[in-house]
């Protein structure tokens, strides 16, 4: 506040000094050629020197503000006093009254310089009272020292007006210190209103960046979900697609784009519902190739699946538009035949699709034959489920294949009844050597000569913990189908060495019973080999029984089989014969020990003429072949008797004894035969 106060007094320290400038010049002018003029000199020069000082002053302040502002103002007012004690002085040396006219002037122009100085000084109280008080003094002094009438009213009036220049300095100084404050605190005002101003402008702009920033955020974070968007719809229309193409692919067989069993199921079921509805008939076609399997591979599975293709292209031309045709899987298809008039229907349609694939396949060069067996379940009749329609045909169409293929079946109830014991049996069956389910019983042959044992047929028996026992002629068969045949006919050969070889028997020989699959199978003939010598009993005591059914296999190669066992040491037997069509030329081609005369000629012999004769022929052939017979399933004295007739010594049935288990066999040897020789 002090700085703004006294910025004028700094200010006006130039003009208030050149006016005292002037007036030393002034006053020395005047006194010149008086006897004042040395005084006059030194006074006046102390004047304008002390003006000129205190004018550097002012300027520094002004300028540079070197030191504080109390130091500026204390020199300023001392300087000031020495100006005004100057004059002072300068009136005072002039109270003789030798020269009224100057002196009166010299005390004008001080007064003069008193009253301007109001304006110049008032600003700062002391000053004012510094420059003016020592001078005016000054005056009153002189008119006091003079003492006349007239100097005591002047130095009264000098005085009063002292008073006055006080009063009025006073007021200025007063109103200066007001207006001061007053610009000051306008100043603050306005610069706290600027500086509002400023704030609210900072704030303002500050607002709008944020605003801009906001709209850039915005529009970034929209275009970013515009971006997103568009991303998550082309990942929609992606998984759409994938969606689809799963659907697709659910449905549909992929080799041959026909339906597949999920799309048939419905279908079917569908068409069952709107059959009922209209009470019609509805018929399954179940379709399987015949030799596709033997052609895949041989062939590899490309011509395979190019095989598959042109099956389905063929079946699609043959059936109408309203039909549904369906791969099933592998080389099975499943046709449904919608509104139905009669059976006479599927017959017409199942042989025209037999037809067209009997027609010759060529595919990369190959010529390919195959066929087709069908199946054929009727809705209502045959069932009222897509799965159990499914099912029956796919038994009818198994029946058509055992019955050669190239065919078409219809279901019947017996069909499922039958498959359904097969495939329990074959899943036990799988299930047996390793549950031990398998044992042998050995049925004694003997001379009816001598009643000696010469041998003993090994025989197979299974008994299953759930189906009890089962019979060989049930499941011998299955073992052949399923192909457990080698691993159990191995089993059996273990089984007989190992019995021969804890010589119970004695010299006897035991016989085992081939299927005509093991005499394909050369590797067979080794196994037996090492199993007679690792037992270390002799190979004469080992025979093998084989039916005329080892025919069907190649010739050649039954020959070798056959005789490589032979060159062993076994001896071969022809079983069953006469039951069979066989050629004898081809037999005597075998090496073939003994004929087995089958049991069908035995039974009843003693009563018919006919049998009597077969078997008497048959007698007459083995003997000029050099080979020997054994008769089996003797059960009467009276059909021994006839075989004794018929010269014939060798003989097994149960006239002697049925099958026996290894510990009968021990009793039988011993001839503690058991009690009622029952069957085991
Ligand atoms: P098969 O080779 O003709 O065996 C003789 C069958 O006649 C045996 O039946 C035997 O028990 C039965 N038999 C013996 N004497 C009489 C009799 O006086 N009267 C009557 N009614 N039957 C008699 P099984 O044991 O049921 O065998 C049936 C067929 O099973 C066998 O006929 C044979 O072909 C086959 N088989 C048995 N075991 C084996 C084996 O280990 N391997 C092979 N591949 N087949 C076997
Ligand atoms: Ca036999
Ligand atoms: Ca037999």
């Amino acid at each position: 506040m002090l700085e703004h106060q006294v910025e004028p007094l700094f200010k006006a320290t130039a003009p208030g000094g050149l006016a005292n400038i002037f007036a030393a010049f002034l006053v020395f002018t005047l006194l010149s050629g008086t006897h004042h003029e040395a005084d006059a000199l030194w006074l006046t020069s102390g004047v304008i020197l002390l003006s000129l000082l205190r004018i550097v002053v002012a300027r520094d302040y002004l300028l540079k503000k070197t030191y504080s502002l109390q130091t500026y103002l204390n020199t300023h007012v001392f300087l000031t006093f020495l100006i005004g004690l100057t004059w002072g002085v300068c009136i005072f040396i002039q109270n003789d009254p030798s020269d009224e006219a100057i002196r009166n002037i010299v005390f004008l122009l001080n007064f003069g310089l008193i009253a301007g100085s109001i304006t110049t000084l008032s600003t700062y109280k002391a000053a004012y009272l510094a420059y003016s008080l020592p001078q005016l003094l000054a005056i009153v002094l002189v008119f006091i020292v003079i003492d006349t009438a007239v100097s005591h009213y002047m130095a009264f009036a000098v005085f009063l007006s002292t008073v006055f220049m006080m009063t009025a300095s006073f007021s200025i100084n007063r109103s200066h210190k007001t207006e001061v404050e007053l610009t000051y605190n306008n100043k603050q005002l306005i610069n706290d209103l600027n500086n509002e101003i400023g704030i609210r402008e900072q704030i303002q702009l500050e607002l709008e960046d944020n605003k801009r920033k906001l709209e850039q955020t915005v529009a970034e974070r929209t275009k970013d979900l515009v971006e997103t968007n568009t991303d998550l719809e082309k990942v929609i229309e992606k998984k759409e697609l994938a969606e689809e193409s799963l659907q697709y692919l659910a449905y549909h067989d992929e080799l041959t784009g026909l339906p597949n069993r999920n799309l048939l199921i419905n279908r079917i079921d569908h068409s069952i519902e709107t059959a009922h509805r209209n009470k019609q008939q509805l018929g399954i076609l179940f379709l399987d190739l015949d030799r596709f399997k033997a052609i895949n591979d041989s062939l590899g599975h490309i011509i395979g699946d190019k095989l598959i293709k042109q099956v389905a292209k063929r079946l699609q031309r043959t059936l109408r538009k309203e039909d549904t045709i369906s791969r099933n899987g592998g080389d099975e298809f499943v046709v449904v035949i919608q509104r139905m008039e009669s059976s006479e229907e599927a017959i017409g349609i199942a042989q025209k699709l037999i037809e067209t694939l009997t027609s010759i396949f060529e595919i990369d060069s190959h010529k390919i034959h195959i066929g087709a067996s069908i199946g054929i379940s009727v809705f209502p009749n045959d069932g009222d489920t897509a799965l159990s329609l499914l099912r029956n045909a796919d038994t009818a169409m198994f029946s058509a294949k055992k019955a050669g293929g190239n065919r078409l079946q219809f279901y019947n109830e017996s069909m499922s009844n039958r498959l359904r014991e097969r495939l329990t049996l074959e899943s036990e069956l799988h299930a047996a050597i390793n549950r031990d389910e398998f044992y042998m019983v050995y049925q004694p042959q003997v001379n009816c000569e001598t009643g000696h044992t010469i041998g003993f047929e090994a025989l197979l028996r299974w008994e299953n913990k759930k189906l009890g026992h089962i019979g060989p002629d049930q499941f011998i068969p299955l073992l052949e189908e399923t192909g457990l045949i080698y691993d159990v006919g191995e089993w059996v050969i273990h089984e007989v060495i190992d019995f021969i070889s804890k010589g119970n028997i004695g010299d006897a020989s035991v016989s085992i019973n081939l299927s005509a699959l093991q005499c394909g199978d050369i590797e067979f003939v080794d196994f037996i080999r090492d199993e007679i010598k690792h037992a270390g009993i002799k190979a004469s005591q080992v025979e093998f029984e084989v039916t005329e059914s080892i025919l069907i296999n190649d010739f050649e190669m039954t020959e070798v089989f056959l005789n490589e066992l032979h060159d062993i040491g076994c001896s071969i037997a022809l079983d069953d014969f006469g039951t069979g069509y066989t050629s004898m030329s081809y037999l005597t081609r075998l090496p073939i020990d003994v004929i087995k005369v089958d049991q069908s000629f035995i039974r009843n012999i003693d009563s018919n003429t006919t049998l009597e004769n077969i078997v008497k022929a048959i007698v007459n052939m083995s003997s000029s072949l050099g080979m020997t017979n054994i008769f089996e399933g003797v059960e009467t004295d009276a059909e021994l008797e006839v075989v004794k007739k018929l010269n014939g010594s060798l003989v097994q049935g149960y006239l002697f004894s049925r099958p026996l288990d290894v510990i009968n066999v021990e009793g039988w040897m011993s001839h503690e035969r058991p009690a009622d020789c029952q069957a085991l």
